[in-house]
């Protein structure tokens, strides 16, 4: 007896170690059910697994020949209702019984006369109908992972006597396959946890994914805009001419380009005159088309492609020219002063004239130049041109 016991215990052990290791749900309850067959001595084993909807839902049945029959898509599938856990089931029948014992958590044992008895719901029916057989005897074990949980229903049919043939259950293994099922129980909670552990870690890798993707379009859709935005903050909405930002820019790259390549830098820097006098007597929007004309009159008295044309604010407007030396600036500025003066704006019957005073400086950029000397220096030379009067070209050439 004892050594029955020992060699019992020690098939428990391996049995523990060989379900920690199925690599699928399937497989694991394969093996538990080929186990519970070979402790009970029974012909033929189903699982049943206790759903979300308070159902017990029929996995699988194998025989002692490994006949398969699964409540899936391989082996021999088939479709067998959900056994309801809640409400009365009246009779006897296998599916109650397995229902019985997951509610209770306790082993039923039927021993004999099974075979008069209805089956429907269950595997063990199905199996019947499939081979022509009887149950006489079945055993339902409750899957439990502790107390108060039970995860489903280890059922295993017809004990097989020395003989071969169908009989009751030997009442003394009933302990043994209990801890059988407890070892089962732990197995494949532990599987049903990794399984949606892997589904919600695809589904979350799915989504990140997903939103990666999106994030992507997001991203690109902002980079284009900012691409556009950043050109239209660069021209001044009024003028069309490049705005003070985009004149800052440019004169940063021109003035490391002059200082490497070792060439001088001109700007002309000049104001409309008494400006205000032309809104208040023609009206802003008069002011605007003046603001309008002569930005276009800038540009095109500078088209060397070197030339930097630009509204400084207002109605000041900035003209960096590259490679020019004081003088020719000096004529540059002159010549445009020149333009200004003669030309007639027509506006709505009115004629506007204008004039522009005019500032120039001229430096060569160097590691111990101030980059902003050239501004300063224009700038002081534009104070003088208005200081003389107006209507102007004065300069300051760098010390
Ligand atoms: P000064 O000869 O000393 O430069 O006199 P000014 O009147 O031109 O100079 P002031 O700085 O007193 O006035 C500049 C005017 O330019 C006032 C402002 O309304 C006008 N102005 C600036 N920007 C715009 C604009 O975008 N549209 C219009 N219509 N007017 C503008
Ligand atoms: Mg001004
Ligand atoms: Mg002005």
């Amino acid at each position: 007896m004892k050594e029955d016991e020992f060699a019992r215990n020690s098939k428990l052990v391996a049995i523990a170690q060989s379900l920690s290791e199925g690599d699928s749900t399937e497989k694991l309850l394969e093996l538990i059910i080929s186990e519970a067959l070979s402790f009970a001595n029974a012909d033929a084993g189903s699982i049943y697994i206790r759903s979300d909807r308070e159902t017990l839902h029929f996995e699988c049945l194998v025989n002692r020949s490994l006949l398969l029959v699964r409540g899936g898509t391989s082996g021999v599938p088939v479709d067998i209702p959900d056994i309801p856990l809640s409400g009365e089931v009246d009779g006897q029948e296998l599916h109650f019984e397995a229902a019985a014992a997951c509610r209770n958590g306790e082993t039923r044992l039927v021993q004999e006369g099974m075979s008069d008895r209805q089956q429907v719901y269950s595997g063990a029916k199905f199996y019947a109908d499939l081979i022509g057989y009887e149950i006489v005897s079945a055993l339902s074990i409750p899957l439990s992972v502790s107390d108060s949980r039970v995860i489903g229903v280890l059922q295993v049919l017809n004990a097989v006597d020395g003989e071969g043939q169908f009989g009751p259950f030997a009442e003394d293994m009933i302990p043994w396959i209990e801890s059988l099922a407890s070892l089962a129980a732990v197995a494949i909670y532990n599987r049903q946890r990794l399984d949606s552990h892997v589904a919600k870690h695809e589904q979350v890798a799915h989504q990140v994914q997903r939103r990666t993707l999106e994030l992507e379009t997001v991203i690109d859709d902002l980079q284009t805009r900012n691409a556009r935005l950043q050109e239209e903050n660069m021209i001044d909405g009024l003028t069309s001419v490049n705005n003070r930002l985009a004149f800052e820019d440019a004169f940063k790259i021109e003035w490391r380009r002059a200082e490497r390549q070792g060439y001088k830098l001109s700007l002309l820097m000049f104001d409309i005159d008494h400006f205000k006098e032309v809104n208040d007597t023609f009206g802003h929007l008069a002011g605007d088309q003046c603001l309008r004309i002569v930005s276009h009159l800038i540009k095109s008295a500078f088209n060397r492609s070197a030339d930097f044309v630009a509204r400084y604010g207002g109605e000041e407007f900035v003209v960096l020219l590259p490679y020019l030396e004081l003088d020719s600036a000096i004529l540059c500025a002159e010549r445009l002063r020149a333009i200004i003066e003669a030309y007639v704006i027509e506006y709505t019957g009115s004629e506007i004239r204008l004039t522009a005073s005019v500032g120039v400086s001229c430096v060569q950029p160097s590691s111990d130049t101030d980059a902003t000397q050239l501004l300063k220096l224009a700038d002081k030379a534009l104070y003088s041109a208005k200081d003389a009067g107006r209507n102007c070209v004065r300069s300051i050439a760098a010390q």
